[in-house]
């Protein structure tokens, strides 16, 4: 914040951070309840779903559409009532005082009255190149979201922990046959989890084994497994790879102002977007740890909106 000059800076009521479903969900309600909210987009405009194809379970599109269309449909409605949307990346905020300081780009500054996070969260990746060159095409961090396109095929899944779990049972619905590999020989997920894991039928557990590679030209066709305790590798051909080692959420430019879970997840007060600062509000995947759905984003984006606009008129009465 050093530097950064906040004399002549904007004031606005409302100013919202990132443009997931739970920002663009703010913004449409925040401008049509006249709150004209600023929007600051965020390094990656219209958040994880512009990274996914075809989203088959938001409500309203019986055929499907694809991540990127519906983000650009929200931002469309929430343009329309006035929701002033910019490019940018909030990178530094101060939320000692009223009006809160947020720095965009480390170099203009903005004032809010109100601040509305909903930054989303990160999927976790191994990091490997193939990974990332077949994400979408055979890779995918989400089975709720993408376990429906591999009817009756042979995948994996990485992770030990209660999404690895709860994504390797939910895939059991569509594939012949899921392997979970964890690298260690014993699971973090919750007991109940484990046993649903360790007695379906589908399930072939992979203790001690880590991936190595991921394999395919256009599509994933497999990959390469290490055994960890004889070091022997070994190829499994699998057309879908998951991975669930753990979402971060976006977080970290609050780590000073506001209270968040071991995991760095905003925490909210129940059934409410409050934060432990007055008037800032949290959102979304970067409050919710649980759910993750583009829908319950929304919703929870829409709870945001209508907090702030009720705490604005508490200020005012
Ligand atoms: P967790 O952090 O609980 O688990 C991550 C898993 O990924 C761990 O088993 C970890 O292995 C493994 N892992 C991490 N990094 C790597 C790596 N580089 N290579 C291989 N494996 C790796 O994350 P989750 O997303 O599973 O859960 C997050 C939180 O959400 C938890 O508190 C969980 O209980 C909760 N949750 C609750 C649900 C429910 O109640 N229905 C559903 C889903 C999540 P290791 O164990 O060796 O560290």
């Amino acid at each position: 914040m050093e530097g950064i000059d906040f004399s002549s800076a904007e004031r606005h009521k409302v100013v919202i951070v990132g443009t997931g479903p739970a920002g663009l969900t703010a913004a449409i309600y925040a401008a049509r309840a006249n709150l004209a909210p600023v929007v600051i987009q965020g390094p990656q405009p219209g958040g994880q779903l512009i990274t996914t194809t075809d989203v088959e379970n938001y409500p309203g599109f019986p055929d499907g559409v694809m991540g990127p269309d519906m983000m650009q449909k929200f931002e469309a409605q929430a343009e329309r009532f006035g929701a002033d949307l910019r490019w940018g990346m909030v990178t530094s905020v101060d939320l000692s005082e009223r009006p809160y300081k947020l720095v965009v780009d480390e170099e203009k500054a903005v004032l809010a009255d109100t601040v509305i996070i909903s930054t989303g969260a990160s999927a976790r990746y191994l990091g490997l190149e193939n990974e990332s060159r077949l994400l979408g095409k055979g890779v995918s961090a989400c089975a709720t979201c993408d376990g429906a396109f591999f009817r009756d095929q042979e995948l994996a899944i990485v992770g030990g922990g209660d999404t690895a779990m709860e994504e390797a049972l939910f895939l059991t619905r569509f594939a012949s046959k899921v392997y979970v590999i964890h690298r260690r020989d014993e699971f973090r997920a919750s007991q109940i989890m484990q046993d649903r894991v360790l007695n379906h039928e589908k399930i072939e557990v992979l203790w001690n084994t880590t991936v190595e590679d991921v394999l395919g030209g256009d599509l994933v066709d497999g990959l390469v497994i290490k055994d960890v305790k004889t070091d022997q590798t070994r190829e499994l051909p699998v057309t879908g790879f998951f991975v669930a080692i753990g979402h971060k959420p976006n977080t970290y430019i609050f780590e000073a102002w506001l209270d968040r879970d071991e995991t760095g997840y905003i925490i909210t007060k129940a059934d409410s977007s409050y934060t432990n600062v007055e008037g800032v509000f949290a959102c979304g995947d970067a409050q919710d740890h649980v759910y993750r759905q583009a829908i319950t984003a929304a919703g929870t984006g829409c709870m945001a909106a209508i907090d702030a606009e009720r705490w604005l008129a508490d200020q005012e009465a």
